[in-house]
């Protein structure tokens, strides 16, 4: 039976072939998958080093070749989604025939689990840094030229900076640039720029050094990583979001993605714990979209209120979540997301569960 079963497996590993013309070199990849789509494509090519990631379930194939000649530095990625073939098409700099793709280097042409793969981190642009509230920032970074990489929602990316010597890595969660009001299918990603809302603190290593960053300034972003599945919210009739802090932050693409491509979603709440008023990110816009689409609420929960504060306060508690937290239905499939500093969350996911919540109906992010 083990026979059987390695056999049938290896049939299931992708493979690669290559071909050219006078002036392009195409990789082919064929996945042998039938759902391919843009997020599960990372491409890399710099320096005459390609590397290419196929991201299948748990599982990851990797081309990397240093090439045998110099190409420019776009790359066009092309997927053809139901037969699940990949191709790269990289363009020579000069017009000669080249007799092989190149020296084999690294992991090439392996199929491995995704948690045995190495993080691969490329070196991205600061190109513009605006504030979001006193100590929070909106970062947008670039990708490079020939990068071809989609975040998907619900996963994070790892920057590394090297500060007094020593390499440091922190975990961050791509947000869009806007909270868009109008949802349409018309994707807000163009592909090239990373945005990252990144609460800057006063005695921290990482935060520090980005908010040291000038306009033009690198660091090096990893290929995402998470365990969430779109497909936990795709048949979601109510989505309720708990956020603590900067905790809102993977919420940003979720609550985007519920409210445009999610047919059957009828609510979508998020319940929002922050110190003060002025530490809400995007209240503005998220009181915007609370009037612009019936299906979306907002409640501001504050744990240090000011005298003035006439809305909610307190931490997250069995009786706020028993409150804030219910299905729009008796018998609605619903899907509770949390996110926030770690005594939050472990508490939220106690709370949800004596009130009746199952583990299928919690998502928690965590590290
Ligand atoms: P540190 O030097 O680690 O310390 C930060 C501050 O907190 C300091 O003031 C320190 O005194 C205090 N502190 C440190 N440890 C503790 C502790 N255990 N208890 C209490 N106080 C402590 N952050 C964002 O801003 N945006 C995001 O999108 C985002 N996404 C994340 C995604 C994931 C999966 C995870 C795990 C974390 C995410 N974070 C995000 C947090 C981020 O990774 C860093 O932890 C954060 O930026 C602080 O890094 P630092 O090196 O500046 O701070
Ligand atoms: P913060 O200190 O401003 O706190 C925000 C709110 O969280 C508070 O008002 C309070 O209601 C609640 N809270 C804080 N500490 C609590 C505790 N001990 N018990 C119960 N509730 C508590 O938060 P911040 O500085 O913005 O930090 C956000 C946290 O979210 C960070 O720890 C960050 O690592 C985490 N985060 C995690 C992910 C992820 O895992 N995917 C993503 C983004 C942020």
């Amino acid at each position: 039976e083990k026979k059987v079963l390695a056999s049938s497996a290896k049939d299931l590993t992708p493979s690669y072939d290559w071909f050219q013309t006078d002036s392009l070199i195409t990789v082919v990849i064929y996945t042998k998958q039938k759902d391919m789509n843009e997020e599960l494509v990372i491409v890399d090519c710099q320096d005459k080093r390609l590397r290419g990631e196929i991201i299948m379930d748990d599982y990851s194939y990797l081309v990397e070749v240093d090439l045998d000649h110099a190409v420019s530095e776009e790359v066009a990625v092309n997927i053809a989604e139901k037969i699940g073939k990949v191709e790269i098409i990289l363009k020579k700099k000069d017009n000669i025939h080249w007799k092989m793709l190149g020296q084999p280097w690294g992991c090439h042409n392996t199929f491995v689990k995704r948690t045995d793969r190495e993080l691969f981190y490329r070196k991205c642009k600061l190109v513009s840094k605006t504030e979001v509230t006193h100590d929070t920032k909106l970062f947008c970074f670039m990708l490079p030229k020939g990068t071809h990489l989609r975040i998907p929602t619900g996963q994070h990316v790892y920057l590394k900076q090297i500060i007094t010597g020593t390499e440091a890595v922190k975990p961050y969660t791509p947000v869009l640039p806007f909270l868009p009001l109008d949802f349409q299918e018309t994707s807000h990603h163009d592909g090239v720029h990373i945005y990252l809302m990144i609460k800057i603190y006063s005695c921290g290593l990482f935060t520090q050094a980005l908010d040291h960053l000038q306009i033009g300034d690198y660091v090096s972003v990893s290929n995402p990583e998470g365990n969430f599945k779109k497909s936990q919210v795709q048949a979601s009739e109510d989505l309720i979001l708990l956020a603590g802090g900067t905790g809102f932050t993977p919420m940003v693409k979720l609550l985007n993605f519920a409210l445009t491509e999610v047919s059957c979603l009828r609510t979508a709440k998020l319940i929002f714990f922050n110190k003060t008023e002025d530490d809400i990110l995007w209240r503005n816009e998220l009181e915007q979209l609370a009037l612009k689409d019936e299906r979306f609420e907002v409640q501001f929960i504050l744990s240090q209120p000011t005298k003035d504060w006439v809305g909610k306060q307190g931490k997250i508690s069995s009786s706020l979540l028993s409150e804030f937290v219910k299905r729009s239905r008796k018998d609605s499939k619903v899907l509770i997301c949390i996110c926030g500093p770690t005594p939050f969350t472990e508490q939220g996911v106690q709370y949800l569960k004596n009130l009746g919540y199952s583990q299928e109906e919690i998502h928690a992010f965590t590290a």
